[in-house]
């Protein structure tokens, strides 16, 4: 599944790295054109401004020398042969075809010898009204009809201001064509001179044959096979506003780019106009350098993006394989860790099984006893058997400490015993070959088909192991084994907590503490009870663990410490021997705020000595419980001694001992248990030297034999709490006990 993601991730990247660049390319593409579109416009504006400045120039030099020599001439000169003479070199010092002079009749002399009637030339006409101008191009219809010309004119005047006649200069029309025919674009661009009425005057040699045969160019944009006619319908609109223009058009396939200038042809009224104009190849032919390495960037960066995002992804890949193995790995064992279980169950069991919950009993006397090490090698142990003996499809999971959880198939509980008998006998044989102390698998199992509510399922396996893990008499229960009415009669006492400790129900009874040597009292443990209204007495484990779980337990704790504040102020107000008495707070209760507060302002209400009332905070509550240290230290500073019990019972290490300052140990029974044993009295040796040493004193508790009380005489331990002495005692049986073993002075 994580495969497909990463699969379906690494394909989005790259279509996304794709799909940008080719963005990029269509993007710059376009913004490269269109800078390239600006820029032709640019050029084309400059060279049919240049154009307009050459031609210009050309017509005014032309009608400046032209008006020049209309000034020199007299009515008086105008039949005589030598002007002709002074004409013709002229003639070839300003290459004219020819020039002439035009008499008031309209006859035409000319340098090249015609005499001939002009007077239908408009040019005539048009000099005779005292009009100069240059005409638009004209075959020739002296000599030479063929060749295209055009004609400049200008009158010529007597003294009297009088119009004699009309000097003109035939002017080759290929002349035009040589100055159009200035490189621009490197010869793909092509200039014409273009009358207001779409005349072509000329054009240059590069102009497409088809526009150069046509003698109008409105004509030419008007005719669909040449060009589109609303190129002509502008154009004529360009003319007609006598103002410059730029535009395109398509012909021949092809776009085509335009520039109009007006030129200065000294007649407004028959303006002429440059028209300069580049197709659209050229823009394509210059952008293509640039465009091949837009392109060949972008494939760079592309192949190089690509490169870094496979590499990443590569890492990535790799790192993402390391943290699964981390997240789902068990660091000791190697093997699944409890995420994984669950993992693997959600996807892959749908058949009915059993969830085991498996822990070793006594398991943390191997770690105090042997070391963490070898400790840590039965746990491995363990799971290697536990591994081992799973069938296809099953799973399991070391989830922490000595815990394991076990998914098992099958539906017969039957065949389930077997199972778990050969795997209790391979478990126990551990012990034979490490050469350690005993080990007491334990197990609660929970048949389920709901694979839904993995956690439920774990919480009911253990809590069916509950039920069996302080008896050492068997191995593993059932979680239907557990009494439903047990838990109806749980609820029933959950619920009447606060009724009963407002009746006054719950009762503090005292265990003596007593001084090993001589029996004498020492101090007391207050431990509570339960008196039911029916008189049944209820011992701490039914319902302690229920407050424990609401959170009342903290209420009850305060209560006993309470009750115990007031009957020493009692004891001693009365003038009775009173001794220290040590009253439990649940680790549950630690978690409250203000604790150490709390106390010490019940304590002080009552004006009590921290000295009489001890406290006692249970070895499993140091276990993860980072503030543990300092709210000894608190309720150090509030006056109070610390004393750490069930020391022993499986949780902590002696680690503990130096990390906490505990005032005393409580040895635990368990503990206890083990005199009479080597390796179980050395141990107690140890424990006791080691406590001693970092200047603590020891309770032994649940004392049951004489001998374990001369043992315990040889540890030096302080007190002996313990059946062999006395039970838990209720206040006046206390008391009584007390007058009996008070030390005489
Ligand atoms: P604990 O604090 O370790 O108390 C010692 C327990 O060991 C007591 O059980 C006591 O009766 C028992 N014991 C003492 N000597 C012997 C012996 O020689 N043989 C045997 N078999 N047992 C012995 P109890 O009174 O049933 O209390 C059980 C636990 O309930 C206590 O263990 C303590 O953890 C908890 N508890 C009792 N009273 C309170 C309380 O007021 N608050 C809290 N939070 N927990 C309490
Ligand atoms: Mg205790
Ligand atoms: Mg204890």
């Amino acid at each position: 599944m994580r495969r497909k993601l990463f699969t379906k991730q690494a394909t989005f990247i790259i279509l996304a790295v794709i799909l940008l660049c080719a963005g990029t390319i269509v993007r710059f593409s376009f913004l490269v054109q269109k800078e390239m579109k600006t820029e032709i416009q640019n050029s084309l504006k400059d060279v049919a401004h240049q154009n307009r400045v050459t031609v210009s120039g050309e017509i005014q030099d032309k009608f400046n020398l032209l008006l020049s020599i209309a000034d020199e001439i007299h009515d008086t000169q105008i039949k005589e042969t030598h002007l002709m003479t002074e004409l013709q070199s002229i003639v070839e010092q300003y290459n004219f075809k020819r020039m002439g002079l035009v008499d008031s009749d309209g006859m035409v002399h000319t340098t090249d010898g015609y005499e001939k009637d002009l007077s239908f030339r408009e040019f005539y006409q048009d000099g005779m009204k005292g009009l100069a101008g240059i005409t638009n191009t004209l075959k020739d219809s002296i000599g030479n009809y063929a060749e295209s010309i055009n004609v400049f004119s200008v009158p010529v005047y007597d003294q009297t201001n009088t119009i004699i006649g009309v000097l003109f200069a035939t002017y080759r029309t290929a002349q035009f064509e040589n100055i159009l025919d200035v490189s621009s674009f490197d010869g793909d661009g092509f200039t014409c001179i273009v009358a207001q009425n779409g005349d072509l005057i000329a054009s240059s040699p590069s102009a497409p044959s088809s526009m150069r045969g046509s003698s109008n160019l409105l004509s030419f944009f008007a005719n669909p096979n040449d060009a589109d006619i609303s190129c002509g319908k502008t154009l004529n609109e360009v003319f007609a506003s006598k103002e410059n223009g730029l535009g395109s058009y398509e012909s021949d396939n092809q776009t085509y780019y335009y520039c109009v200038v007006p030129l200065d042809n000294l007649r407004k009224d028959r303006q002429w106009y440059n028209l300069t104009i580049v197709p659209e190849q050229v823009l394509v032919d210059r952008s293509y350098p640039v465009m091949h390495h837009v392109r060949r960037m972008l494939i760079i960066v592309f192949t190089a993006s690509l490169s870094g995002i496979a590499a990443y992804m590569y890492t990535y890949h790799l790192q993402s394989k390391e943290l699964v193995r981390l997240a789902y790995k068990d660091t000791l064992t190697d093997g699944d860790n409890y995420v994984c279980f669950k993992e693997n169950v959600k996807h892959h069991v749908n058949f009915p099984g059993f969830y085991v919950a498996l822990d070793l009993s006594e398991f943390k006397i191997i770690n105090a006893t042997c070391g963490v090490n070898k400790g840590d090698t039965v746990l491995k142990m363990v799971w290697e058997i536990i591994v081992s003996g799973l069938r296809s499809g099953e799973y399991a999971a070391h989830i922490h400490a000595d815990r394991f959880i076990l998914l098992l198939k099958g539906s017969s509980q039957a065949d389930l015993e077997t199972r778990l008998d050969r795997l209790v006998l391979r478990l126990s044989s551990i012990s034979v070959q490490l050469n350690i102390p005993k080990i007491f698998p334990v197990m609660g199992i929970y048949q389920t088909s709901d694979h839904n509510e993995i956690e439920q399922n774990y919480g009911k396996a253990v809590q069916a192991k509950h039920t069996i893990k302080a008896t050492h008499s068997r191995h593993y229960a059932f979680y239907d084994e557990l009494d439903m009415q047990q838990l109806a009669e749980n609820k029933q006492l959950e619920d009447s907590f606060e009724e009963a400790l407002q009746n006054g129900e719950f009762k503090v009874w005292y265990q003596p503490k007593v001084n090993p040597d001589d029996g004498t009292l020492l101090g007391a443990e207050a431990l509570i009870r339960w008196q039911l209204p029916d008189g049944s007495m209820l011992p701490p484990y039914k319902f302690i663990p229920l407050f424990e779980q609401n959170g009342n337990i903290a209420v009850l704790d305060e209560y006993v410490f309470r009750t115990v504040c007031e009957q020493q102020k009692k004891w001693l107000e009365s003038g009775a021997d009173t001794y220290p008495v040590s009253v439990n707070i649940s680790r549950v209760s630690l978690y409250f705020t203000d604790l150490v507060g709390k106390y010490k302002r019940i304590l002080d209400s009552f004006q009590l000595d921290p000295k009489y009332v001890q406290l006692e905070i249970t070895e499993s509550a140091t276990v993860d419980n980072t503030e543990i240290s300092s709210l000894i230290e608190d309720f150090h500073h509030a006056g109070f001694t610390m004393l750490l019990d069930d020391f022993g019972s499986g949780y902590s290490s002696l680690s503990t001992l130096n990390v906490m300052h505990f005032d005393t140990i409580k040895l635990d029974k368990s503990l206890i248990d083990y005199i009479g044993d080597t390796k179980g009295e050395k141990l107690l040796h140890y424990i006791t030297r080691l406590a001693q040493s970092l200047g603590m004193s020891i309770t032994a508790e649940g004392v049951e034999t004489a001998s374990q009380v001369d043992f315990l005489k040889d540890l030096h331990c302080s007190d002996i709490q313990g059946y062999f002495f006395s039970k838990p005692l209720p206040l006046s049986d206390y008391e009584a006990f007390a007058i009996e073993h008070t030390k005489q002075p």
